[in-house]
């Protein structure tokens, strides 16, 4: 068998350590793809496959792109969840015996990149680490751009943890196999080729994260030390302590670096914020919108007037993590309450924070020795703001901004010596000099004369040898070639003394010369700019240390800053949609008056949202049952009173004319539309995990929003369950509920559940219009109106028509039945009440209406009580009169009539 070159042997050996990464493979230029990374990377990056003479007998599949351009690529790649390891050649071809020495220097992976387009600016980018058995998980999520790391712990269950990582919606999510395994359901299996799948593709039940990879390797002890205070270490329990280790030892092994940026751990408990699970997040459209998942029309988008990116990235996270303390909640509601009524004052802290660059970014360049000195200048910009942010605060008046501002740090010792090294407007390379202000350091001034004199007095030379040759088109020029010379066309060339200078090369139309003189001064300043270069760089270099030993300080002064910033946007949105200050409280009632859903509201036309009302608590019942038809605008009311109680709770102002909110420990929501097609699970099956989750996890102090509740199944079924539901939550938990639903057969409820009122939205009929009115009032919708708005979706009349004598049909087949039922069971229903339902599960089965028009499913009792025949008779008559009854030729006051002669006939029994 012939052997593969000794080049394919080395990447071998290299791939063999980056198997589950595409491997970049430095050849010169280029980097080079091969087998089957270059088959799949061609693919996914559209570049041309081509093959290579390997030592093999067949030629291996190879692509490649300039090393140039590898960032775009790189970048390609990591976005759609892949990893990228990069090789580069560690030693000089030129003077390497044999194969030049490569080694992996990095490996870019969604959780770990650095400098990339796809880095948006407003939010952090996460790679999360998960630790633990036995129902007790550690948890580390970290953002390597800013060196930010949190971490928890979660001591209930899985998906509490599950609900937690949503938090982050990490871009990388890390932890040993068999945990990982448990949490996304994936079999870990150890083909090769499914170990590059990003977790998308891999059939996650639904993604925790763009890529999963499994970890096994933690960093070591003295890693940790190094890296972290030993007081955050030894606060740590197990679970933690595994996670952050775990997830140190992957950086360290990706990012092949010290990570000096990462200097503390951030330990919170989870149960200090509201708990969100990950669909109760979408389908609040907290961050981002159910259908195009853009920032556009969600929460955070309208509350968004941040001015920095670490403003922008911290209001994302309050967003994602309302409190649960009732101080903490009101420290922020006072520093919003002041900048409300002080336009001025927020003016002025908006105009500071927009000359604020993104310090915990420049932190975290800092620390990677990517900063250049424009990073520098940006660094000196947003420190020089901090004094006049400083006395904007203290003298706003709030004690959360006093107290803010006393603790920012102006690090004014780097800010001056910053402001003294960098000039104003330095060049984007560190490498060629040209940065460094006057006065900075004495030998490189003197360098800069000696170049500047040896300038000077070229333009002296080129003056006199004009003058004594009287050439006047003789000049000085310069290239790397030849060094400086003096340059005269060749039309003038004739006329220069001879001798005078040695010709140094004939162009085309000009003669270029030089003089011993010219020489020696070329050496010298040449000699002083490749100083100057070097020893510029060399004090960036200086500076930079010494601003890298600033890290924390300078960490906590972005926090804070990041603080004021979601603090005074807040206020801004507040004052811009005139909210109102929450009253919040430990429990009780929670009452809103005339409120709106935020979202709603601003995108429609001023004044067009309709405001409405909510009171849940025990003398206003705890359930609210909402019925009425399709568009009336059930849904958005019930987002609206969830959402309210977020913006309450993260410290804003609430879109109403009052409103008191008890603090809320969950949200859960299970609305209709937003169906996890993703995990291939069926509508009525996601539907039913929902409810379990909300079943097992709600607490009295929780709000459930359930939207069109049984809707996945037969009518039967989907009637049953809800109920059952309903009771459940009513009888068990006493949770704030409420409940929409196109049954509007389970209006009855009411009576038998003390703690539900039953609600609709109300709607105005006249003739065959339907006018949606938005209003909230108590009593249940008559009827759903399902085919009135198949009407108004256009669809035919002979279906409209066909649909309408059907319902007929099946509501009286329903009332015969039950009619039978009741009477079988000897219990006749109270006059005028609604049909009823199944009572309980074990009872007989629900209605089970056949749309091909047979007989009811339940057989009917084999003889009739002469009660039992009477009633069956008079529901009979009943039946045969809506049968026959013209409805298409009757004018609106004769089936209203036609109605009455019904209902009355029912009331004579
Ligand atoms: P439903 O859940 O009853 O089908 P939606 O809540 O989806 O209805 O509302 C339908 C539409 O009505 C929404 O897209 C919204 O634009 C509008 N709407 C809802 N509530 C209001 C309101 N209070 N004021 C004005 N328009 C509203």
């Amino acid at each position: 068998m012939t052997k593969y070159t000794p080049m394919m042997e080395q990447y071998l050996a290299v791939k063999e350590t980056a198997k589950d990464a595409f491997l970049f493979f430095r050849l010169g230029d280029f980097y080079e793809l091969f087998f089957d990374d270059a088959v799949r990377a061609a693919q996914e990056l559209e570049i041309t496959l081509t093959g290579r003479d390997g030592g093999q007998q067949e030629r291996i599949p190879m692509c490649g792109v300039p090393y140039h351009a590898a960032e775009n690529y790189i970048a390609k790649l990591v976005e759609r969840g892949y990893k990228v390891a990069i090789c580069e050649q560690v030693e000089d071809p030129a003077t390497a015996k044999g194969v030049v020495r490569r080694e992996i220097v990095k490996i870019v992976t969604p959780g770990t990149v650095m400098e990339s387009r796809s880095l948006g600016e407003a939010r952090n980018n996460y790679i999360a680490c998960v630790a633990g058995t036995n129902g007790v998980y550690g948890l580390a999520a970290c953002d390597l751009t800013t060196g930010e790391l949190f971490v928890t712990v979660v001591e209930e269950s899985a998906e509490v943890l599950i609900d937690e990582l949503g938090v982050y919606s990490p871009s990388e999510l890390v932890g040993r196999s068999a945990l990982l395994e448990q949490l996304t359901g994936v079999e870990a299996n150890g083909e090769e080729t499914s170990e590059r799948e990003p977790a998308a593709e891999a059939g996650a039940a639904y993604s925790l994260a763009k890529l999963v990879t499994r970890w096994e390797q933690s960093a070591d002890a003295d890693a940790l030390s190094g890296q972290f205070p030993a007081a955050q270490l030894a606060s740590l329990q197990p679970a933690q302590h595994e996670a952050v280790a775990l997830l140190m030892g992957y950086l360290s092994e990706t990012q092949k670096r010290a990570l000096a940026h990462i200097t503390a751990i951030q330990l919170y408990e989870h149960r200090q914020s509201m708990t969100l699970d990950p669909f109760t997040r979408r389908n609040l459209e907290l961050v981002e919108t159910v259908r195009e998942r853009t920032k556009k029309g969600s929460l955070l988008w309208l509350l968004d007037r941040t001015v920095t990116s670490m403003g922008g990235r911290l209001l994302r996270r309050w967003v994602d993590k309302p409190l649960l303390s009732r101080a903490k909640i009101e420290e922020r509601l006072e520093a919003v309450e002041t900048l409300y009524n002080k336009l001025i004052d927020r003016e002025e802290l908006r105009q500071q924070l927009k000359e604020v660059y993104d310090l915990q970014r420049l932190v975290g360049r800092i620390a990677y020795g990517n900063a250049n000195a424009r990073d520098m200048l940006a660094l000196r910009v947003s420190l020089e703001q901090v004094p006049a942010l400083k006395a904007s605060c203290l003298a706003s008046g709030s004690s959360t901004l006093r107290a803010l501002a006393e603790s920012l740090d102006e690090v004014a010792d780097l800010r001056d010596r910053i402001a003294a090294a960098i000039v104003d407007e330095p060049p984007v390379s560190v490498r060629e000099g040209g940065f460094i202000r006057e006065g900075y350091h004495s030998y490189l001034d003197q360098l800069k004369e000696a170049s500047s004199n040896g300038k000077l007095w070229l333009a002296e030379l080129e003056k006199r040898e004009r003058e004594l040759t009287g050439v006047k088109t003789l000049k000085i020029g310069f290239n790397k070639v030849f060094g400086y010379f003096l340059e005269a066309s060749r039309a003038s060339a004739g006329s220069l003394p001879a001798d005078r200078y040695e010709r140094k090369q004939t162009l085309a139309n000009a003669e270029r010369y030089v003089t011993p003189e010219l020489k020696e001064k070329e050496t010298l300043i040449l000699e002083a700019e490749e100083k100057m270069v070097g020893l510029e760089y060399e004090l960036f270099q200086e500076l930079r240390q010494t601003a890298s030993d600033e890290l924390k300080r300078l960490q906590r002064l972005a926090e804070a800053i990041a603080t004021i910033d979601a603090l005074q946007s807040l206020a801004a949105v507040s004052a811009a949609y005139r909210y109102v200050k929450p009253e919040l409280a430990d429990s009780g009632a929670l009452r809103v008056e005339e409120g709106r859903h935020p979202v709603v509201e601003a995108i429609l036309k001023q004044g067009a949202f309709m405001a409405n009302d909510t009171a849940l608590s025990e003398e206003d019942g705890l359930v609210m049952l909402i019925t009425g038809p399709n568009m009336a605008g059930k849904s958005t009311y019930m987002r609206q009173v969830a959402t309210i109680c977020i913006m309450a709770q993260i410290g804003c102002f609430v879109p109403a004319a009052r409103a008191r909110i008890p603090i809320i420990d969950r949200i859960f929501t299970r609305i209709g539309a937003a169906d996890d097609l993703v995990g291939g699970q069926s509508t009525f099956m996601v539907e039913m995990m929902d409810i379990q989750a909300m079943t097992a996890k709600a607490t009295p102090r929780s709000l459930v929003i359930i939207d069109e509740l049984g809707r996945g199944t037969s009518t039967g079924e989907g009637m049953a369950i809800a109920q059952a539901v309903i009771e459940f939550l009513h009888d068990r938990i006493g949770c704030r509920t409420l409940v929409s639903t196109h049954f509007h057969e389970l209006a009855h409820l009411e009576e038998r559940l003390p703690s539900l009122r039953n609600y609709c939205m109300a709607v105005k009929e006249s003739g065959q219009q339907v006018t949606f009115l938005r209003r909230l009032i108590r009593g249940a919708a008559s009827t759903s109106y399902g085919i009135y708005c198949a009407r108004i979706a256009g669809l035919p009349d002979p279906i409209i028509e066909r649909a309408y004598s059907l319902l007929g049909e099946f509501e009286s087949r329903g009332a015969l039945r039950q009619a039978r039922d009741e009477a079988a069971a000897g219990q006749a229903q109270p006059a005028g009440a609604p049909p009823l339902p199944p009572q309980a599960p074990d009872a007989a089965p629900a209605v089970q209406l056949s749309l091909f028009g047979g007989e009811p499913a339940a057989p009917p009792p084999n003889k009739l009580s002469k009660r039992e025949a009477a009633a069956a008779a008079a529901a009979d008559k009943l039946y045969a009169q809506l049968r026959s009854a013209d409805l298409i030729n009757m004018t609106p006051m004769q089936a209203m009539n036609l109605l009455y002669e019904l209902q009355r006939q029912t009331q004579e029994r």
